[in-house]
């Protein structure tokens, strides 16, 4: 009998978990270490933050989950490994600690914004790494609203968390407006020379190109300089004022990672692991998802992206299986699917291509394509990763529960 430890129970956790319980030999253990009771699919974040988001109907709660997956889901976060007694070490929801003991360790922990040691942005500025954060803004973003008086946010960073991000805000003020609500003055500011700095030209065009007509402001070629608790100083001088501000810039994984059990880091804090998601240093020991780095064949690395962390969750979830049977591990390659961002809550822009068709490095010569069919292509990435979940028996349930909500609920935002 093994007991596999899977840390995080996020996009690559919570799949990972589930897949493993249902492939693993009948004695073998899975246990899931996760601090949150309800797990959110992390893409999502920025509709929780606009307040446009279903909890009932697209959160999973873990227990439940894993009593009926066949997982154990244990309530608390990592601090630290014990790779010579192989235990991790936990804090739990009460503040105690406790140690859990593997046989096999997966760390899937993600990653957070990278504020790049910006002076004032820990104080002054919200994030969206986590679903707690992400109600939290919406609470002040609500109390914004109801109070009728105009307001500007500020968001540093036009990756796709602050596109999302922006967009939506700026489609429930629009939407809000009829019931009086404030106006919500939106400023996106990028240190780079466009929007989605690494996707095709065309997409970022595109992507703007909506954003300005959603009247969202977007500043680029700025860099933050310093924030404080009414604006943003830009390295040129400016000073962008602001009632709300959010930094949505970079990915890194978090800084306590970096060092503990003794494994190899990269600069952004990711665990090093070989092309088979086993960690350099330890073979008992894999990081998954965007707390990973991990190469590849033609000597890049898989990007911090939920379809990479979907992909290596099955991947594992199958080589881990047949290594219990004394098979040899497998290597994993990332197949990029190309890269969908929701601009508003009915609109997406995505690239598509399979690599040899691209021209360069970001993929320059991928087909860009945007509208109403490409935002509920963004969906259905959203219901492929609930049906690895949850069964496609019951996505399609709840998708016809979602559609008797809407036609039954009041409109709202
Ligand atoms: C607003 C937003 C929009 C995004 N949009 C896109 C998009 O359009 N396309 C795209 O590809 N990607 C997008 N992303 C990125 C995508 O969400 C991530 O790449 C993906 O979620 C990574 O999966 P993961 O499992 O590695 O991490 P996560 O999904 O972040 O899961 C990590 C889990 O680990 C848990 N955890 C953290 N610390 C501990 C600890 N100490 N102990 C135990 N558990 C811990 C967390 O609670 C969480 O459940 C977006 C991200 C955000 C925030």
């Amino acid at each position: 009998m093994s007991r596999i430890v899977v840390v995080g129970g996020g996009a690559a956790g919570l799949e990972l978990s589930t897949l493993l319980a249902k492939s693993v030999r009948k004695n073998d253990e899975v246990l899931l270490i996760e601090p949150e009771i309800d797990h959110y699919w992390k893409p999502r974040l920025h509709e929780i933050a606009a307040g446009t988001f279903d909890s009932d109907l697209d959160s999973v709660c873990y227990f439940t989950h894993g009593a009926t997956h066949g997982y154990q889901h244990y309530q608390a976060a990592m601090t630290n490994i014990d790779r010579q007694q192989k235990v991790v070490n936990v804090r739990k929801a009460d503040g105690t600690e406790d140690t859990v003991s593997y046989d096999y360790l997966v760390i899937a922990i993600g990653a957070v914004s990278n504020d790049f040691n910006t002076h004032g942005a820990q104080a002054h500025c919200m994030f969206l790494d986590s679903a707690s954060q992400a109600r939290e803004a919406w609470n002040q973003i609500s109390h914004v609203l109801r109070a009728g008086n105009d307001s500007t946010i500020n968001i540093v960073g036009a990756g796709a968390t602050g596109v999302e991000l922006a967009a939506e805000l700026a489609r429930v003020s629009k939407k809000l407006k009829r019931y009086n609500a404030a106006c919500l003055h939106i400023n996106l500011i990028e240190a780079a020379d466009r929007v989605l700095p690494n996707s095709p030209q065309k997409m970022s065009e595109k992507v703007q190109e909506k954003l300005t007509r959603s009247d969202v402001n977007v500043l680029l070629n700025t860099r933050i300089k310093e924030v404080t608790h009414d604006g943003m100083q830009t390295s040129d001088g400016q000073f962008l004022a602001a009632n709300t501000q959010f930094w949505a810039a970079g990915v890194k994984a978090p800084d306590w990672l970096n060092g503990i059990g003794g494994l190899a880091y990269n600069r952004m804090n990711q665990i090093i692991v070989n092309q088979d998601l086993s960690s350099t240093i330890d073979p008992a020991i894999f990081a998954i998802g965007d707390c990973a780095s991990i190469p590849q064949a033609d000597g890049s690395t898989v990007p911090p992206r939920a379809q990479a962390a979907n992909q290596a969750a099955i991947h594992l979830a199958k080589s881990l299986s047949r290594h219990l049977d004394e098979q040899a591990l497998t290597p994993f390659t990332f197949k990029d699917g190309g890269m969908v961002v929701a601009v508003g809550h009915h609109f997406a822009v995505g690239s598509f291509g399979i690599a040899p068709f691209a021209q360069n490095e970001r993929c320059e010569g991928k087909l860009v394509l945007q509208g109403r069919m490409i935002r509920r292509i963004y969906d259905t990435i959203f219901r492929l990763h609930q049906s690895t979940v949850s069964g496609v028996f019951t996505v399609s349930r709840l998708m016809i529960a979602k559609r008797l909500k809407a036609v039954f609920k009041p409109t709202g935002i």
